[in-house]
């Protein structure tokens, strides 16, 4: 006899994992939604995340770590994650989603990511073999276009950190680009602080942990490199001709490598 199958929406704070929770509201009977908080998000997120609830008129599943950020970065040696080390997406978003689905008994999970038919990214690898990634944006060839068009239908929108910041996630995620920690200065200084506190320098060695490559926050926060920044992003903008486009479309059309891109726990 077949297992029962529960049909899952992850929602990372996003507007793309947001879009495919409004597209399949209505598409499949009986849908959990749920978000892997790391207690570092934005505040805007949870903002966000309470519109998309109203829209869906269900409450989203909010899940945790038993341990949170400070606890594993003590556990991996002070190491702050990067690129090549997301421990943090692992501990924090990937493992108490596999908790909450071990939980749920002997059921199939269906898991619907919403990277789009546009995108060149592999997704999530679930290390359970009962939960199985859908890509129903892909399936459909939704694109940035359809994603958009269905945020301004619903009356969701995109999320309202989209005007400083393209990615979900934790307000010092290592994703974020120069000017984004410019934007994080500017419209969270406190944050910013926040994540000025992990970064180090092993007095023995010498070696520095920093959330940006070869460059520490408060070296990025001096006011003739914020200067710089500010001057190479609008020179960007203007060169993809992209001047009437919003700030999340500009960065969406850029050519990040895999290795550059989070998963789709975090950053959909
Ligand atoms: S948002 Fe960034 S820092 Fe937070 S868990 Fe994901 S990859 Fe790590």
């Amino acid at each position: 006899m077949s297992r029962p199958i529960r049909h899952v929406v992850s929602l990372s704070g996003g507007k793309d994992s947001a879009a495919m929770a409004i597209y399949l509201r209505d598409r499949l009977p009986e849908l959990d939604y749920v978000f892997s908080d790391t207690d570092k998000e934005l505040p805007e997120t949870y903002d966000y995340l309470a519109r998309i609830e109203a829209f869906l008129g269900k409450q989203i599943i909010r899940l945790r770590a038993d341990r949170g950020f400070d606890h594993w970065l003590q556990i991996y040696g002070g190491y702050l994650p990067s690129p090549r080390m997301r421990w943090c997406t692992k501990m924090l978003k990937i493992r108490p989603f596999e908790a909450w689905v071990e939980e749920l008994g002997d059921v199939d999970v269906q898991m619907y990511v919403g990277i789009r038919a546009d995108e060149n990214r592999g997704g999530y690898k679930p290390t359970k073999p009962n939960i199985t990634p859908v890509y129903p944006f892909i399936e459909a060839g939704i694109t940035l276009d359809g994603v958009h068009r269905i945020l301004e239908e619903s009356g969701v929108g995109v999320p309202p950190y989209y005007s400083w910041r393209t990615r979900s996630g934790c307000f010092f995620c290592f994703y974020q680009r120069k000017h984004e920690w410019v934007g994080l200065k500017e419209n969270h200084p406190d944050l910013f602080e926040l994540a000025k506190q992990y970064e180090k320098t092993d007095q023995d060695t010498g070696q520095r942990y920093t959330w940006s490559e070869r460059e520490s926050l408060a070296e990025l926060e001096q006011p003739a490199r914020v200067e710089e920044i500010n001057t190479k992003f609008a020179r960007q903008t203007i060169s993809v001709g992209a001047k009437s486009k919003a700030l999340v479309d500009i960065l969406d059309d850029s050519d990040d490598d895999d290795e550059n891109l989070p998963c789709s726990f975090c950053h959909v």
